[in-house]
């Protein structure tokens, strides 16, 4: 095999070139740039070669193949040196079959992909395993990079931070003061990056880490640098390997800066262009209504986009008002026939009350996927008998201050008919028993 090799573009011109050891992140015109990988060399491998490459290559301790990103190097960033790569040994994560819940809301066969089973509780791992080893490589070939950085709703300051702890890069967070989970607080905390909370929300925080990277030198992490999209798009790849390379219906996805649902697009038109798969699934993003600037466009034919500001949602990983990500992310729905979909407060809340209910533990952005769900379901644009997938975005467990909450009857407007608060009473036989019994009797009646 030739040595496959990739750079940036220029979104709007492909001819526009970098090295992806250069420190860019937009084009001459200011727009996004993406990697862009050596056709050729990687077409004179078959479909069916790329196959068994990659299954042999899964769950296995040669470093780095191990992993599920790093599996398929060749295609996510193949000049790094193996020994520069700083991995987790991340992806490979399974595919919850959601039978019950399927069952309990019309589907015959549905799926959840839980990324959250991850080094940091998030399918940030993905990308950030990317962008770290790039910069550790930069940092082995002489190139000054002082420090990463990156403005967070909480999950992207956490993969960063442990990924550039392992590699003792420094690394720089800012969050929106009050606005991420204590789990996602206490991660970069803990994992010794320098972390601001700023009195302003995701959108404030991403206009001080850009004039930080252009003024100070400062490495940009956010998903405006493309190479994290190049980790995240093994998502769809997995997930069709999962299948025996079967191609899902339906793939789910809850979205705020886009760029997950741009690298999910992207994986899978590679398995088409080198012959992997031979259809497309349908591709379906799911807003928070509060933060819904894209299925706004959406519902105007794309034909114009307008920032919002995006209000308060549970689902606070995706509460972003401009997207980085809009333009990859319509070229994506376009391309895989998609849809976008929104969840009210209550509706995301109940869905993913629900789910938990059919043994699930999910977070609100997740319940944001499932309510959408729901509704294309309701509506017959998914069909009883077709495969779905829900990507599930992060673990349930990094966002447990919204269920303590929910079953103490504690979340202002939100309705907890499903509240579930433990029973508390003195450590006596006599009394626990009835109580018991009753219980038994009250929620599971012969
Ligand atoms: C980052 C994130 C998202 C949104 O992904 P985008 O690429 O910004 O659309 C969704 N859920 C969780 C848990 C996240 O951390």
């Amino acid at each position: 095999m030739a040595d496959p090799r990739a750079w940036f573009a220029s979104i709007a011109d492909p001819e526009e070139r970098y090295p992806l050891d250069e420190v860019v992140y937009t084009g001459r015109d200011g727009s996004l740039l993406q990697v862009v990988h050596d056709h050729d060399a990687l077409a004179a491998t078959s479909g069916a070669e790329w196959k068994r490459i990659f299954e042999t290559r899964a769950h296995r301790n040669e470093w780095p193949y191990g992993s599920g990103v790093w599996g398929k190097k060749e295609w996510v960033c193949p000049e790094i040196d193996d020994e520069n790569i700083i991995s987790m040994y991340e992806g490979h994560t399974n595919l919850f079959w959601a039978e019950r819940y399927g069952r309990e809301l019309g589907l015959d066969d549905l799926w959840i992909k839980l990324c959250g089973n991850s080094h940091t509780g998030s399918f940030k791992d993905l990308g950030m395993t990317v962008l770290v080893s790039m910069v550790n490589e930069m940092r082995a070939r002489g190139k000054a990079v002082r420090a990463v950085a990156c403005a967070s709703t909480g999950d992207t300051s956490a993969a960063l931070s442990a990924y550039a702890a392992a590699a003792q890069i420094p690394a720089i967070v800012f969050l929106p003061r009050g606005k991420v989970s204590v789990a996602q607080l206490i991660q970069p905390v803990a994992n010794g990056a320098i972390v601001f909370a700023l009195d302003s929300d995701f959108d404030g925080c991403m206009e001080i880490v850009r004039e930080v990277a252009d003024r100070d030198g400062i490495y940009l992490a956010n998903s405006m640098n493309s190479l994290r999209i190049e980790g995240q798009k093994t998502v769809g790849i997995e997930i069709i390997q999962q299948f025996d390379w079967e191609v899902p219906d339906w793939i789910v996805i809850p979205g705020g800066n886009l760029g997950n649902v741009s690298a999910l697009a992207k994986g899978i038109q590679m398995m088409l262009d080198f012959g992997l798969i031979e259809r497309k699934p349908r591709i379906a993003v799911a807003q928070a209504e509060h933060a819904n600037p894209l299925y706004l466009a959406y519902r105007r034919g794309f034909e114009t986009f307008e920032p919002i500001h995006a209000r308060p949602t549970l689902a606070s990983a995706i509460q972003i008002g401009n997207p980085v990500s809009y333009q990859k992310a319509v070229a994506a729905l376009r391309a895989f026939d998609g849809v976008v979909e929104q969840a009210s407060e209550q509706e995301l809340v109940d869905a993913t009350v629900h789910a938990d209910r059919t043994g699930l533990f999910n977070c609100p952005h997740t319940g944001v996927a499932l309510a959408a769900l729901r509704k294309l379901v309701a509506r017959g644009e998914i069909r009883r008998g077709d495969r779905v997938v829900v990507v599930s975005t992060a673990h349930g467990l990094k966002f447990v201050d919204y269920k303590v909450r929910y079953h103490r009857g504690a979340l202002d407007t939100i309705d907890s008919e499903f509240a579930n608060p433990p029973i508390e009473l003195p450590a006596d036989y006599g009394q626990v028993r009835d109580r018991l019994m009753r219980e038994i009797d009250l929620r599971f009646p012969e």
